[in-house]
């Protein structure tokens, strides 16, 4: 089975990634799968340009992902968490304590301040707190991670804020995630998206969300637009249903992506409505 097929087994034999290239931008999905995936790995996406490299999220099998296409948490030095689902967050640990333990290294984390506060009070800290004392203190965040704050873009909606990583520019954006009851995404748990290089749109894990897609491409010349989705009405993702309304332009650059093991019944229906396809872990995207 080759590394073309969407659901299957991942071909022992493909190319390690890489951290560093000739300095276009390379997008690397190191899985494209939902949080109940069994085919596939989580929705994880490895940014690389020139010398520069950033995760976006790290699940629960990201380690093992990471492993199988030759790199290691130790090797992975930025990471750039969305939200707090274990299929964003579940390799943290390991990040974590191998960095302590093994690597003697802290990465650096980007993320606003005030959910990096939550992620370590919430998800982080039963883990890896309690496992040293320092001058009569539990670890504490600082003792694991350095830190890149982004920085909120005034006036602007949906609390943008940008950072410059080396020759990647990042642009991190609320999305309207959880609970599938907020209205708006003012009133959802906090979870990002991110606007990379100001021309490609990852949304992160996102409901439906129109007024999100119309605030970027105002804002931006978007070239590609990578959205999370999936195959039924309901819930806190977005529906092939509910996408299929956008204007066909839209459609035409948008890669679904975080999607169920069904995905292979899906291709004709996709391609059908116009969609750019579906995105392929393992398979870089890349942009000059
Ligand atoms: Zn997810
Ligand atoms: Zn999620």
């Amino acid at each position: 089975m080759s590394a073309n097929t969407l659901s299957g087994t991942l071909n022992p034999a493909h190319p390690a990634a890489v951290l560093e290239n000739q300095g276009q931008l390379s997008l690397l999905f190191i899985g494209t799968g939902s949080a109940f995936s069994k085919k596939l790995y989580q929705n994880n996406l490895l940014i690389v340009k020139g010398p520069d490299h950033v995760l976006i999220d790290c699940g629960t099998r990201t380690p093992e992902a990471l492993s199988r296409l030759g790199l290691s948490v130790l090797m992975v030095r930025n990471y750039l968490i969305t939200h707090s689902h274990a299929d964003h967050i579940g390799g943290l640990e390991e990040v974590m304590l191998m960095s302590r333990y093994v690597g003697k290294s802290r990465p650096t984390m980007i993320a606003p301040a005030k959910y990096r506060r939550y992620l370590w009070a919430k998800s982080l800290k039963g883990g890896a707190a309690y496992n040293e004392r320092v001058n009569g203190q539990w670890l504490g965040f600082d003792d694991f991670w350095d830190v890149l704050d982004p920085v909120p873009v005034p006036g602007a909606d949906r609390e943008l804020a940008e950072l410059q990583l080396g020759s990647i520019k990042l642009t991190m954006f609320r999305t309207k995630h959880i609970p599938d009851s907020a209205p708006t995404w003012r009133s959802s748990a906090p979870s990002y998206g991110i606007l990379i290089d100001d021309n490609i749109l990852f949304t992160g894990d996102t409901r439906f969300d129109p007024d999100l897609i119309a605030f970027m491409e105002d804002r931006y010349e978007l070239r590609a637009i990578f959205h999370d989705c999936q195959f039924f009405d309901g819930g806190v993702h977005a529906s092939i249903n509910e996408l299929r309304n956008l204007p066909s332009g839209t459609r035409a650059k948008m890669w679904l992506m975080h999607y169920g093991d069904a995905v292979d019944t899906q291709a004709e229906t996709i391609h059908t409505l116009g969609f750019a396809g579906f995105a392929r872990q393992w398979e870089p995207y890349e942009y000059s």
